[in-house]
């Protein structure tokens, strides 16, 4: 990261500047973007012949998110919820948090064709074979070698191989996420609900579908929460099944994620909100500060080191409260404690734990607080947890 520092000079203007984007994940497909609209030339190589695919997500994100993607969300939205209801038995928590449910097929095919029109060189069914950050280069399974990049954006999800192939080992924490998605058209609101064999259960309803889904430890039990929700919920129409590892961080280091003319994001660096696994806020934040940097003259290299050491601090912090909350076993005491103890709807932050935290204390009283964190925790491991809710 030292050597870095020396990059750190303004781009002389008119030189052109080339990225290469290998992946074309959400991730991959919104760096593309940023990096278009701020003037940088991109190549974008991709293994599959289309993208979207295989489907995994549930496409859940706050407005905020979305807007921040841009118009390819804004066209892919399928529901807006203004309320997320937190379930535990028969204790539940109104959070007010305006989110939306976007279709994750639709949206990467509209960040594709926005990058096309924004001059994007894109190859569909290209898997490349290895980079060389030093030389700025890439080369294709069929032997073609690309040089001259400024950038190689390496973003070829958890299950790439090539940062392996550059002895970057670095192996996050992870869980299994199972959707089930059923043509029954629903209204009623986002709910997360606490389930047995699962660390948490969502239903998500749409007017062209219902979606059950889960998350947890192990996949069979993962499996059956989510047939029990769907079951629950009297939809018997067929069902698609999808789902996949889910990352919790914590986030690659930086040393490793970003060096001169080489930086990885998405989930191959583990760049997901730690609680939920949502890897499309975190992703469009990176590459919007990058390009942010771009435009106020830094080089490739750097803007990727700034953007990436702001995120790693903020997904760092949210990486020990997910754990707490998920491996900790608190999450679901946590809601009671709060729903017995608040009737309102609760006013969060969707995208950042801390601040979602820290606006609870706010609206509750710090003695509101502090006494269920008591009751649910005992005394010495609620007084462990006063610097994550209260540190800025
Ligand atoms: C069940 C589940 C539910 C989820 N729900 C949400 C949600 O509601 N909200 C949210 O924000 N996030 C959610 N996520 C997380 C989110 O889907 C991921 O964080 C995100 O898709 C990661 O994008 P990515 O581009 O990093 O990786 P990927 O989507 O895995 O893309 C990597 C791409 O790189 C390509 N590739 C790999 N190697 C090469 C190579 N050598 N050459 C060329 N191409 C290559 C792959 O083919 C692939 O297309 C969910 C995940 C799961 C599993």
């Amino acid at each position: 990261m030292g050597g870095l520092k020396a990059l750190a000079v303004p781009r002389s203007l008119g030189c052109p500047v080339r990225a290469a984007v290998v992946g074309a994940g959400f991730a991959g497909l919104i760096n593309a973007v940023k990096l278009l609209s701020s003037g940088v030339s991109v190549d974008i190589y991709e293994e599959h012949d289309k993208v979207g695919y295989p489907k995994h997500c549930t496409g859940l994100v706050s407005l905020r998110t979305a807007r921040l993607i841009g118009r390819a969300a804004e066209t892919s939205i399928e529901a807006v919820y203004d309320y997320l209801v937190l379930r535990s038995g028969g204790d539940e928590l109104r959070i007010r948090a305006r989110t939306v449910k976007l279709d994750r097929v639709r949206l990467e095919n509209a960040l594709l064709r926005e990058a096309e029109k924004l001059g994007a060189s894109v190859r569909l069914g290209e898997r490349v074979a290895s980079v060389s950050p030093g030389r700025g280069e890439i080369e294709l399974e069929n032997g073609e070698r690309h040089s001259g990049y400024d950038i190689i954006v390496l973003a070829e999800g958890l299950h790439g191989m090539i940062r392996r192939r550059l002895s970057i080992l670095w192996t996050p924490r992870t869980s299994m996420g199972i959707n089930l998605e059923a043509r029954c058209p629903s209204r009623g609101t986002l709910t997360v609900l606490e389930k047995e064999g699962a660390w948490f259960a969502w239903l998500v309803p749409t007017p062209r579908s219902l979606v059950a889904g889960a998350l947890g430890p192990r996949p069979g039990g993962v499996m059956r929460a989510s047939q029990s929700i769907m079951k629950e919920s009297g939809c018997d129409a067929s069902r698609e099944v999808y789902g996949g590892r889910v990352i919790h961080g914590p986030p690659m280091p930086p040393d490793q994620a970003v060096r001169a003319r080489f930086a990885i994001v998405g989930d191959a660096a583990g760049l997901t909100k730690p609680l939920t696994g949502g890897g499309l806020y975190p992703n469009t934040v990176l590459a919007e500060i990058a390009s942010r940097e771009l435009r106020h003259g830094y080089d490739l290299s750097r803007a990727y080191s700034l953007a990436y050491e702001t995120l790693y601090k903020r997904l760092r912090r949210q990486f020990r409260i997910a754990r707490a909350l998920l491996e900790g076993g608190i999450l679901w005491p946590a809601v009671r404690a709060l729903a017995r103890s608040y009737s309102g709807a609760l006013e969060l932050d969707y995208d950042e734990h801390e601040k979602a935290l820290r606006s609870i204390v706010r609206t509750l009283g710090f003695k509101t607080v502090s006494a269920a964190a008591r009751l649910v925790l005992g005394a010495p491991r609620a007084l462990a947890w006063l610097p994550y809710v209260l540190l800025p």
